[in-house]
């Protein structure tokens, strides 16, 4: 099952073994016994997450949903969450753009907590006031920070005018560690699109100073005060020892030197 010690993906062993799509879900208990033996983190698949993104048709359960997913495993659809998304932010972004920002979401980080922020924010699976109203009628749909207004998954994380200084930090620190341009948005905060245009050897710090943002963001979105940044940076240096002390079975370590290099060298930050 692998290749240049690369786990193949199911549609490689389709062609290979001539496998029918039937063997699709024994494929996936095989993977997920390798990927305990090999003690490495679990990952979540690209191609997985894929299916969660598909549209329900009517009543379709979710057995069904998986065999339209095998059925139509090469088209990238823009899902409900996605439009969502566009419709906040007030711009389109091309499928193809939705696509390498979910494979950086899903498959970059080391952390399983990191995954999970990243996807759930993908796929708007948070609680926010305003759904919370619909769901127990009588209750304030208004942010938690008492801002006044409406308290929306792109508002809680992005707009709130509490939240301005807050950002403005976060990419502050950016541009300071890694010495890129980088234009504050809600598109690369909070989802990774356009990740992709940045050097590959900044890719992955970006990524892990956005996601800790996030998390801090989630954590306190409920006091009245926005977060400090100063927490985000703390956050990183702990990831920064975790990864350093993982087994290079776990880690590349040039992907690893290369995330951390910038960061280490910026006595600044580095506690
Ligand atoms: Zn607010």
């Amino acid at each position: 099952m692998y290749e240049r010690k690369k786990l193949m993906d199911f549609e490689q062993l389709k062609l290979k073994y001539n496998l029918p799509n039937s063997e699709f879900l024994s494929y996936l208990r095989i993977r997920a016994y390798l990927e305990t033996l090999h003690k490495s983190t679990y990952k979540f698949h690209g191609d997985l997450i894929k299916l969660f993104h598909m549209p329900k048709k009517g009543k379709t359960n979710f057995t069904r949903r998986i065999y339209d997913f095998i059925d139509d495993k090469n088209t990238f659809v823009k899902s409900p969450p996605m439009q969502h998304w566009e419709r906040e932010i007030g711009r389109e972004f091309p499928q193809d753009k939705w696509a390498s920002a979910t494979k950086y979401a899903t498959l970059t980080f080391k952390c399983v907590a990191h995954c999970e922020a990243s996807i759930k924010t993908t796929l708007r699976w948070y609680f926010t006031p305003n759904r919370l109203s619909l769901m127990y009628p009588g209750t304030s749909a208004c942010c938690w920070r008492q801002c006044g207004q409406t308290g929306t998954l792109y508002h809680i994380l992005w707009n709130c005018p509490k939240l301005k200084e807050f950002w403005s930090s976060i990419f502050l620190l950016i541009r300071q560690v890694l010495q890129v341009e980088v234009e504050p948005t809600p598109e690369l905060a909070l989802l990774f699109i356009r990740i992709a245009t940045f050097p590959t050897n900044s890719r992955r710090l970006i990524g892990l100073i956005l996601i800790h943002s996030k998390l801090v963001v989630t954590r306190h979105w409920k006091a009245l005060e926005p977060p400090a940044a100063s927490e985000v940076i703390s956050a990183l240096n702990t990831t920064c020892r975790y990864e350093s002390k993982l087994p290079t079975t776990m880690i590349n370590i040039t992907l690893r030197d290369m995330t951390w290099g910038p960061w280490q060298k910026s006595r600044h930050y580095v506690q």
